[in-house]
């Protein structure tokens, strides 16, 4: 929660008008006092408090309750009044009648009891496989150059990571697009994604694993890639999913979940390359988030991302890559960031 002490600009004497003019809604004043501090953290306000006009404001989203200390009332939402026997001030601290306390709860749900969204499944999706080998590199050995293809050591990287997610997420369903050497189109991956069957307030985030290749051997690092939002397609809300028909809300509804999920892509990706940047950062070049159309990432109604974990035509990175040590550490960083991504979003264990 923010509480953020600082002077209200409001014009008290509007407030004073509406107090006047509109209907009450009588609360007790007669029981025992409670710390407005406390009611603030707990019902996770915003509070701005000005000590020389010794009036506040108390609010989340629209609503907002508005008080003097000195007044029984409080204004709600600039409509209406709520007589609730004032707020007072005791060494420097502010108080507020438990009746009145009662009546912001109603106001102002828990966190706990409000309409969030949480993350009920996680979508590895290792790239290529089968007929298509992705990239591949050439490994020096004693026995002559080996193949090493981008399909196995996404594949790698996908099962260790899916294995660490349902470690960590018991409750979550943890999906992978592929854990064996087989071919899937790029739509078949985005169907498996989409369908995956959820809830209302419930999110999936997709996270594909790919390895690099450039015609310039010298080029190595990681990065991460996310989509941008003049590429994203509209229709991700349909009507039976949200309960409502009408096609014009239907699309306010689809603009503010493209711009969640942009949004929840980029720190996904920021997350995620910060997480493998701790793990290998040492060893392998930070190449940044990036945007990027890719189909793959396109077609998924959620919180995308891409990671390319290096490239493959790099000798070095390749030798780093095929070792087990490094690899595990790398699968490490991505999941460290997928984690913190998944805390954030549902505020886990939190106050903020
Ligand atoms: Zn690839």
């Amino acid at each position: 929660m923010v509480v953020a002490y600082r002077p209200v600009t409001i014009a008290f004497a509007a407030a004073a008008v509406l107090l006047s003019a509109l209907v009450c809604a009588p609360v007790g004043a007669d029981d025992e006092d409670i710390s407005l501090t406390d009611t603030v953290d707990r019902l996770d306000l915003d509070f701005y408090w000005d000590p020389y006009s010794e009036s506040g404001l108390l609010q989340r989203g629209n609503v907002s309750v508005r008080f003097v200390t000195r007044f029984g009332r409080s204004v709600v939402s600039y409509r209406d009044t709520v007589t609730h026997g004032g707020v007072t001030r005791r060494e420097g601290e502010l108080f507020i009648p438990a009746t009145f306390q009662r009546y912001l709860e109603e106001l102002f749900p828990p966190p706990e009891e409000r309409f969030e969204r949480t993350i009920a499944a996680i979508y590895i999706d290792a790239g290529h496989g089968g007929r298509d080998p992705g990239a591949i590199g050439v490994l020096p050995s004693a026995n002559g150059p080996v193949q090493i293809t981008e399909k196995s050591l996404v594949l790698d990287v996908a099962v260790q990571l899916g294995t660490l997610l349902e470690r960590r997420f018991p409750a979550k369903e943890i999906v992978l697009s592929r854990s064996e050497d087989v071919y899937l189109t790029l739509e078949e991956r985005t169907v498996i994604a989409n369908g995956i069957d959820i809830e209302r307030n419930e999110t999936v985030i997709f996270v594909s694993v790919h390895a690099n290749a450039s015609l310039n051997s010298a080029a190595r690092g990681f990065e991460v890639w996310f989509l941008p939002p003049e590429v994203r397609r509209t229709n991700l809300v349909t009507a039976d999913r949200v309960g409502v028909d009408d096609p014009a809300v239907l699309s306010i509804i689809n603009t503010i979940r493209e711009e969640e999920i942009t949004l929840e892509s980029v720190l996904l990706a920021r997350n995620v390359l910060a997480g493998i940047d701790t793990a290998i950062g040492g060893e392998s070049p930070n190449r940044g988030v990036k945007e990027e159309s890719w189909y793959v990432v396109r077609n998924a109604k959620m919180p995308s991302i891409l990671v390319e974990i290096g490239f493959v035509t790099n000798p070095d990175e390749l030798a780093l890559l095929t070792n087990a040590e490094y690899l595990s550490r790398l699968v490490d960083g991505i999941f460290d960031g997928i984690v913190s991504f998944v805390e954030n979003f549902e505020q886990v264990g939190t106050d903020e």
